[in-house]
């Protein structure tokens, strides 16, 4: 596809050694050897480095080193020009204003990105890691978005889409040819188990997506226990390990603070319910109300006792609180000896004052969360939401297809369900218009009788 030329800035704003605009387009090598003082860049070969000065007119802006690249193997498919200019926001923004000037467009946010995608280089999915390997915090965060960037989340769905293909194949053999002996039968017996295989796969795939979810997006954490147990002092030992990166709430009256703490691997998204306060004699106010949504919302728990005290009422109601969630008891103070026993619960010892027992504590949410099988498998794991939410589309797509065929409905219309559940998968990828299913139906099988 031929589209104008743009123009962006692609390093962050701010101070920095060197910024890199990039121009990408069909006129990107024209318009950038306008203003480019130094080889003629038209004549140079691709992927080569070329130093030289941006002029506007006999006005030297900024002393830079260019790098071209000529279509299509380049990251948008498009001819791409990158010039490295000193860093800070003025030069660069000069260059790009007098790169406009000459012709260039701003680039949207995502656009060069986008364009690697309409032009074939990337699939949607390949194109959605990218954000994600920016994003990443954590070594498996990357792992996961580059097996992404890799196409493996768009190798499973290719794979599944061939075999829902195959059988909707086999069905219109069977519509549009009967009288053929050579043809497979195709009949709803015959389509249920074959139906049964896909959805059994496709269920797998949905259920491990909640590690891969986890991981990329993190584990919704929050701290609860009643003063004085020590979940400052144990927010602060977690941080301090960890060097999380820790970032207010903005707009909120700052007393929910949200920290990324890097657990061996795993993100907690800490929500540290430190402006919020509860005390022993209003127990129904704002804190503990607070503290109950604080609750709800979380995908985890950490519910902090003081281990050298009996329990009082505030630990019982939080108990109770918290009984129906994934939580994990935490027992602190455990240098000042142990006073408190849970009937059928276990606890972990901690001090988080000592910083001791934190390596337990790191192991109980792996156990909880993270089932290292399915990290360690070969199959593609989603972690993405629109990806998994498509999947579960797939799913309902596939159960209603085997309902049609258990009720002996015509296997014409039970291909409708199918087509539905090749379509959804395509979505994920972005190769689902019915083009695209007639293109690979009628390359699988020659019908052109
Ligand atoms: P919060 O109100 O739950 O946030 O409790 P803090 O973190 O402010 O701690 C209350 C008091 O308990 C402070 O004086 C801490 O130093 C102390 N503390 C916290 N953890 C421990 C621990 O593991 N052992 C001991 N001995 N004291 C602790």
């Amino acid at each position: 596809m031929i589209f104008d030329t743009i123009a962006a800035k692609t390093t962050a704003d701010g101070s920095s050694a060197i910024n890199v605009i990039r121009v990408s387009g069909s006129d990107s090598f024209n318009i950038v050897n306008s203003v480019f003082k130094g080889p003629n860049l038209l004549k140079q070969k691709s992927h080569t480095v070329h130093y030289g000065h941006i002029q506007d007119k006999n006005n030297i802006i900024d002393e830079v080193m260019v790098s071209i690249y000529k279509s299509p193997k380049t990251f948008t498919r498009e001819d791409v020009v990158e010039i490295s200019c000193h860093g800070g926001n003025f030069i660069a923004d000069e260059i790009l204003k007098l790169l406009i000037a000459h012709g260039a467009r701003m680039a949207q946010n995502g656009e060069f990105t986008k364009r690697a995608y309409l032009n074939g280089r990337l699939d949607l999915t390949e194109a959605e890691s990218i954000m994600d390997l920016v994003n990443a915090k954590s070594h498996k965060q990357l792992q996961l978005a580059n097996n992404q960037l890799k196409g493996d989340v768009k190798r499973l769905v290719d794979e599944l889409q061939e075999r829902i293909l195959n059988i909707i194949a086999n069905i219109e053999v069977n519509i549009d040819y009967p009288e053929y002996d050579d043809v497979l039968e195709m009949t709803n017996e015959i389509l249920i188990p074959n139906i049964d295989i896909l959805l059994n796969e496709i269920e797998q795939i949905i259920k491990e997506s909640e590690t891969g979810k986890l991981i990329r997006d993190g584990i919704k954490t929050v701290i609860v226990g009643k003063p004085n147990v020590g979940k400052s002092t144990l927010l602060n030992t977690l941080l301090k390990e960890d060097r999380a990166i820790v970032t207010d709430i903005s707009g909120t009256t700052r007393d929910l603070i949200e920290a990324d703490l890097n657990l061996d691997g795993v993100i907690l998204k800490l929500i540290d319910t430190a402006g919020i306060r509860i005390t022993k004699d209003v127990i129904e106010n704002i804190g503990i109300h607070k503290t109950k949504k604080a609750i709800e919302s979380a995908d985890l728990i950490l519910l902090v006792l003081n281990q050298s005290e009996e329990l009082k009422d505030l630990d019982k109601e939080l108990l109770e609180l918290t009984k129906n969630k994934e939580r994990i008891i935490l027992g602190n103070k455990m240098d000042l000896g142990k006073k408190i026993n849970l009937d059928n619960e276990s606890i972990i010892n901690i001090s988080a004052k000592n910083k001791e027992g934190i390596e337990e504590l790191s192991k109980a949410v792996k156990k909880l969360f993270i089932d290292e099988k399915i990290l360690n498998s070969d199959r593609a794991l989603l972690s993405n939401i629109r990806h998994i939410g498509k999947f579960k589309e797939v799913k309902q797509a596939l159960l209603d297809a085997k309902k049609a065929s258990i009720n002996q409905i015509p296997i014409d219309f039970v291909e409708i369900d199918l087509r539905k559940a090749w379509a959804n998968l395509g979505e994920i990828t972005g190769q689902s218009s019915n083009e695209d299913l007639l293109d690979h139906l009628f390359s699988k099988f020659c019908l052109g009788k």
